[in-house]
């Protein structure tokens, strides 16, 4: 991902409304890109500031930033596994259909 793409996605980001698979790549870059990481705290201030539910809440931000993404990224982490789990138990579904034909049709 080039830091123009990353940049675009920022506002996405920390709205929370990036897909998965774009998430995946946001936070690979996030991790590795410095200028980057500095303009997501740029634009978290600006939001948090723009955000007036929180308006009375101190921001934080060596604490509440870091504490965001890992959020994201443990949430993608936990609905990519959740998709392997759901894919596993749609082929058992599967073979148990198929085993029961099987019993039945002998
Ligand atoms: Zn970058």
């Amino acid at each position: 991902m080039t830091c123009k793409t990353f940049s675009g996605m920022i506002s996405s980001f920390l709205s929370g409304t990036l897909e998965d698979d774009s998430l995946r790549e946001f936070l690979e870059h996030y991790d590795k890109c410095e200028n980057c990481r500095e303009e997501v705290e740029i634009q978290y201030l600006v939001s948090r500031a723009f955000d007036h539910r929180k308006e009375k809440e101190v921001i934080n931000l060596s604490r509440d930033l870091p504490a965001l993404v890992e959020k994201e990224r443990s949430s993608m982490v936990f609905r990519s596994r959740l998709g392997y789990t759901a894919y596993t138990l749609e082929i058992l579904t599967i073979l148990l259909v198929l085993m029961t034909v099987f019993i039945f049709l002998r």
